[in-house]
């Protein structure tokens, strides 16, 4: 490995920072890059290189930065009131206004809405509701939650657990006993030879069922998914999957839990991933991009059904004993509403859908390349996958670390893109131009073409 040494600014993060999602071994050598300031699309380091900003931070930044709105939404709050909970009979406007509007555009039947800080606050507090609904509905023994392998869905003790990634569970003492994992919904990765889409989705959803009974039905409470896999490596499920589940858990009453984490907002052209991919679900978690994360926000949307056997309890048990102190944060709601308010004025979901094709056709023209075995998308998120082979689809070795070498290669280039597992991944800001897409994927062309030659370089195969 060629490094170079360590600013002292880089010394002192390495000394001091833990970081999550690292190389603990390896950051000490490479160090950190800093950034400084961002730019609509673009980021800039302390040494003033920009960057485009490919990853939209972590799949979260989707107005871009420098929104003074934003800032003044939040500068307003915090003048009037720059805290206020929501527990023990108190309230603000902020939370009130921003818990209509998420039930004005919730993709379900939604009845009220619980807030948090973040994605795996949502969802940690999804798994405590089906616990805890289930009981108050008189059927303990229905507790159990089905995720999928690759799933993301946070790392908290809960929510890790419905994560499918190993280096979530490993030596974490995870899963938790109740959380199971589904097959993942990757046709170009799990399909079988000839297996077409819908018929890869079939085969998926018997499995479930057969997975439903074997752990049988009387012990099963969800399942939960997002409409496109994100962190997991960007995937796109097969036609017609959500099709083929669904019946399958209306058949065993098991609810389903949109994790939007991700595609909410915007993403993929509507406010939720839910509509673009016929899911219906019963609860949704959202967080990121509901404030372009320019705060932390994150939330669960419940229906009737659920608020109705939480008030039951409270009548019988005296409270609802969940909560966080920053639940509805007046500073977070207020930033939030503002984002919301600004995706509309500005048709954001249209402006999506305009420039989706052409950024899936950027992506899409990256399975023509040697080092590319899949390139696929939806919406304003996609991936390539590098493959040693691609005829044969098969993986380098994963401790070559092809795909990270593309992203470091595309960080020298001036872009900020994400390596998961051989998956490069690409989430721009929603407002990127199409000019602003085409030089992203120039750059990220040239990152692959360089990898490619290390690779034949280093005959790594
Ligand atoms: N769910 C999904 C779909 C996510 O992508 C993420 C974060 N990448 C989370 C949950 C967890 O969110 P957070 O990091 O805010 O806890």
């Amino acid at each position: 490995m060629v490094t170079t040494p360590l600013t002292n600014l880089q010394a002192r993060d390495v000394a001091t920072v833990l970081h999550p999602y690292s190389n603990l071994a390896t950051l000490p050598q490479t160090g950190s890059l800093i950034l400084e300031r961002g730019d609509g699309v673009m980021v800039y380091d302390v040494d003033g290189k920009s960057y485009i900003e490919g990853m939209a931070g972590l799949w979260c930044n989707a107005l871009g930065h420098g929104r003074e709105e934003l800032v003044e939404a939040a500068a307003e709050q915090m003048r009037k009131l720059p805290f206020a909970h929501l527990f023990t009979g108190k309230s603000h406007d902020p939370a009130i206004a921003l818990a209509e509007k998420l039930k004005e555009i919730s993709p379900m039947n939604a009845a009220k809405v619980f807030f948090c800080s973040s994605g795996s606050e949502a969802n940690d507090t999804q798994m405590k509701l089906v616990w805890y609904v289930n009981n108050a509905l008189g059927r303990p023994q229905k507790k159990k939650i089905i995720s999928r392998i690759k799933a993301y869905h946070g790392v908290t003790i809960a929510s890790a657990s419905l994560t499918g990634l190993p280096n979530n569970h490993l030596d974490f003492d995870l899963p938790l006993s109740s959380v199971r994992h589904a097959a993942c919904p990757h046709h170009w990765g799990f399909a079988h030879d000839g297996e077409s889409e819908q018929d890869f989705s079939k085969r998926l959803a018997a499995e479930l069922d057969a997975q439903i009974e074997a752990e049988g039905p009387e012990t099963v409470a969800a399942f939960i998914a997002e409409p496109v896999m994100g962190a997991g490596g960007v995937i796109v499920p097969p036609e017609g999957y959500f099709a083929a589940i669904q019946p399958v858990l209306e058949k065993h009453d098991v609810m389903l839990i949109a994790d939007e984490v991700i595609c909410g907002f915007g993403r993929l052209g509507e406010w939720f991933g839910s509509t673009v991919l016929g899911m219906k679900p019963d609860t949704v978690s959202v967080a990121k991009a509901l404030t372009s994360a320019y705060v932390p926000l994150g939330a669960v949307i419940i229906p009737d059904w659920i608020d109705e056997a939480l008030t039951a309890q409270s009548a019988k048990i005296g409270v609802f004993g969940h909560g966080f102190t920053y639940s509805g944060h007046p500073v977070a709601a207020a930033v939030g509403l503002k984002t919301l308010e600004i995706m509309e004025r500005e048709n954001i979901l249209a402006q999506v859908q305009a420039i989706t094709p052409h950024f899936q056709k950027r992506i899409s023209a990256f399975a023509d390349h040697p080092l590319v075995g899949e390139a696929r998308g939806l919406g304003l998120v996609g991936a390539v996958e590098v493959v040693a082979d691609k005829a044969s689809k098969r993986a380098f070795d994963p401790r070559k670390a092809v795909a990270a070498k593309a992203v470091a290669f595309a960080q020298e280039e001036g872009l900020i893109v994400r390596a998961i597992g051989d998956a490069v991944a690409i989430c721009p800001p929603l407002v990127i131009s199409e000019s602003e897409i085409d030089e992203l994927f120039e750059r990220l062309g040239r990152a692959l073409d360089r990898a490619q030659d290390w690779t034949v370089k280093e005959n790594i195969r």
